[in-house]
Order: structure tokens, then C-alpha cells, then sequence
């Protein structure tokens, strides 16, 4: 591990401040990714800025009838909260179907937005990624990429974003608080992480001396149907293959709205608003849903060791969805 200095910030203002002034400083919360990441020579910040005493670890009601979960609540806390798993029992179970019980304790909000891709050649600093060092070439294109992305890539990078509580909040439509020097903004999650395009190193349009503070969680919870699918290579402590957040405001047997997101198949949380409204109005039926899955993986593309993953990623959505609505699970 490279040295580095240390300082505990007390206040929004002052860990904003602290940042603006040193370009190589971080943020730190649980640790449970940054600390891997310096380990490993990954990351190398000059200096480290303590926020777990700021003011950020509560959950709130919001005005509209939301809740909102502050930067430094604990995976646990959020995914046990009593009116998170009533409310927004998605969310839950996402939170569940990741790490381990001892780092979600340890696990924030906002750490868990920001962690980094799983891409064994991102942490091998023995070989080249151009998210690690731009320009350097990428290690999986043309190597071992089982575990990589099939929608989205670019010639540049085709890393996954590794988190699972991502997928739900894309899905149920979060919005991410953030606040900087200029003051305060707020981003949709279907604009706070990237695509890698020509700048795989960017894994989020947060700006580099923001803090998150908050992600907030509109009115509606879909907490009647819904389901959390994770497909991984063992039952726990392994990141997703291909993960599934799905869900339904059912009319009888008739689909109102639908909501739909992928997880372990993009370098973003893959919310897909055209295969949403493809359900829309329609009869929730196994058929239905096999063609949304079609239109979902229309423009996959395979690289060779993943290239499963676009088979995957259809059966997943099938079932997810027939879960959703509470059938029988379809062969
Ligand atoms: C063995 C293992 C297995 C795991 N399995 C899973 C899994 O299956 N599914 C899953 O989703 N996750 C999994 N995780 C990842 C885990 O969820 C993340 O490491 C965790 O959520 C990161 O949160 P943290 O608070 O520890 O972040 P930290 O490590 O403290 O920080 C991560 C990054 O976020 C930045 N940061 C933190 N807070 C803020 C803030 N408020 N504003 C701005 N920047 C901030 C830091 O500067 C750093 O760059 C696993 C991790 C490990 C080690
Ligand atoms: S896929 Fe992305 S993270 Fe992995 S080696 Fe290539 S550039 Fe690096």
C-alpha cells in the first residue's frame, strides 16, 4: 500500500472543501472496496477523507410520500428497515442477494454506488485496462471475459457494474443527491452511472469533488409484485452472472406498469425503458414475456467466454417477470 495522509471530516461543507483542495484525495465510508482497491496498488490516493461522522445515516420520509436513505446508511440498515422492506421490499431483497452479512454491515449507500467493476484484469496491474490507466488496451476483450458485459460495450471496455442494490434502484426509478462546491444537485439514476464508451475510466457522471449524500426513492414501491433474480456461479457470496430487478402494477391479469433492469450485463445498471413499455397494456403472460426477453438482448453482443450470457439474460427475464406476477415458474 502506497502512504497516504488521513484527515476526519465533521461537516458536508468541510469534506467538500477537503476534496476540492487535493485532486488525489478520496472519500472513504465502509472501505470495504476502497481499501481492497489500494491494497492491490488499483487505487493510490494521496490522501484519505473520513465521512462516517458526517450527518448522512439516517432514513427519512420525503415530502412525496418517498423515503430517503442517507449516503451513509449501511446496506443492513437500509435492507432491514422496517418501512424499506414493507414499502420497498425490491430493494430488500437486492441489498440481501449481495456480499456478505458482515460487509453490508460495514457496506453505505453511497460505497455501494460507487464501487468499482470485478474485471480480473482491472485489478491485475500486471496487465493492461484502459479503466485503470487510459490508453493502455484492455485485457478482456480478447481474453477470459465469462464474467463481462454483453450490452453497451465499447472497443475500449467491456467491464460490468458489479452492484446488485444498483439494479433495484434503477428499476424502482431513484433519484441520487449530491452535493459540491457550486451547492447542491440531484442526478436520475439512469444518469448517474456511464456507459465506457471512449472513456471506460469515468464510471459515473458524478463529478469528482462531489459528495453523495442521499438517494431518494419515489412514492411508488411496486411493493405487491416484484422479484430480485440473481444468477451466480454459487449460491452466496459471488457477484452476478446475470441479476434481474422486475416490477409489475398488475390490473387482474393485465400488465399497468412494468419496470425492468439487468444487472452483471452492462457497465451500468441496465434499466431498459423499451422492453417496459413493450408490457405495458398487455396480458401478463409467459409469452409476452419471452418476447420482451428477445427485444431486451436485441443488440447483445458476446465475446467469446460470455457470449452465454445472452441466453442467460432472456431465461432470467422470463422468469423474474413470471415471479413478478406470482406463476408458476416457466420451463
Ligand atoms: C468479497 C466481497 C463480495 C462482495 N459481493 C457483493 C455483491 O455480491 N453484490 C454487491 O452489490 N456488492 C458486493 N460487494 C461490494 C460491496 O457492496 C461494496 O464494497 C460496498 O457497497 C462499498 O461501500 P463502502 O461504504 O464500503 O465503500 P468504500 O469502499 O468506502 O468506498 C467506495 C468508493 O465510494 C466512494 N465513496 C464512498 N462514499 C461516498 C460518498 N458518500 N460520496 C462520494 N464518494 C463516496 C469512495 O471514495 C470510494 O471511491 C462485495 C465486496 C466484497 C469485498
Ligand atoms: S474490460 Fe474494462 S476494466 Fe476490464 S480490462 Fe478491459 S478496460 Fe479494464
Amino acid at each position: 500500500m502506497n502512504p497516504f495522509s488521513f484527515e476526519r471530516a465533521e461537516t458536508i461543507a468541510g469534506a467538500v472543501n477537503a476534496i476540492a483542495k487535493n485532486d488525489r484525495a478520496r472519500f472513504i465510508a465502509g472501505g470495504t472496496n476502497l481499501l481492497d482497491l489500494m491494497k492491490e496498488n488499483v487505487s493510490r490516493p494521496a490522501q484519505l477523507i473520513d465521512i462516517t461522522r458526517l450527518p448522512l445515516g439516517r432514513i427519512e420520509e420525503t415530502g412525496d410520500g418517498g423515503l430517503r436513505i442517507g449516503a451513509l446508511v449501511t446496506n443492513a440498515d437500509t435492507a432491514y428497515d422496517e418501512r424499506v422492506q414493507q414499502r420497498y421490499p425490491l430493494l430488500s431483497k437486492a441489498i440481501l442477494a449481495g456480499a456478505s452479512a458482515q460487509l453490508r454491515n460495514m457496506a453505505t449507500t453511497g460505497g455501494n454506488l460507487l464501487q468499482r467493476t470485478r474485471c480480473y484484469y482491472f485489478y491485475d496491474t500486471a496487465t493492461p485496462c484502459n479503466k485503470r490507466e487510459p490508453g493502455s488496451g484492455c485485457g478482456a476483450l480478447e481474453g477470459f471475459n465469462r464474467i463481462h458485459a454483453i450490452l453497451g460495450t465499447s472497443d475500449k471496455c467491456i467491464a460490468t457494474h458489479p452492484s446488485d442494490m444498483c439494479v433495484a434502484l434503477a428499476a424502482l426509478g431513484a433519484t441520487v443527491r449530491v452535493t459540491g462546491p457550486d451547492g447542491e444537485r440531484t442526478l436520475p439514476f439512469s444518469g448517474f452511472h456511464r456507459l465506457p464508451g471512449e472513456t471506460p475510466e469515468l464510471d459515473t457522471n458524478l463529478r469528482p469533488e462531489e459528495l453523495i449524500t442521499a438517494v431518494d426513492l419515489p412514492a411508488k414501491g411496486f411493493a405487491t409484485h416484484h422479484a430480485y433474480l440473481k444468477i451466480r456461479d454459487r449460491q452466496s457470496y459471488a457477484f452476478a452472472l446475470v441479476s434481474v430487478a422486475a416490477a409489475l402494477d398488475l390490473d387482474g391479469g393485465h400488465i399497468r406498469e412494468a419496470r425492468l433492469a439487468l444487472g452483471g450485463v452492462a457497465h451500468k445498471p441496465w434499466r431498459d425503458t423499451e422492453a417496459e413499455a413493450m408490457l405495458s397494456g398487455k396480458p401478463a403472460t409467459v409469452e409476452n414475456f419471452r418476447s420482451v426477453a428477445e427485444a431486451l438482448v436485441r443488440d447483445a453482443k458476446g465475446f467469446g467466454h460470455n457470449t452465454f450470457k445472452i441466453e442467460l439474460a432472456k431465461r432470467a427475464v422470463v422468469r423474474a417477470l413470471a415471479q413478478a406476477t406470482g406463476m408458476e415458474q416457466p420451463s
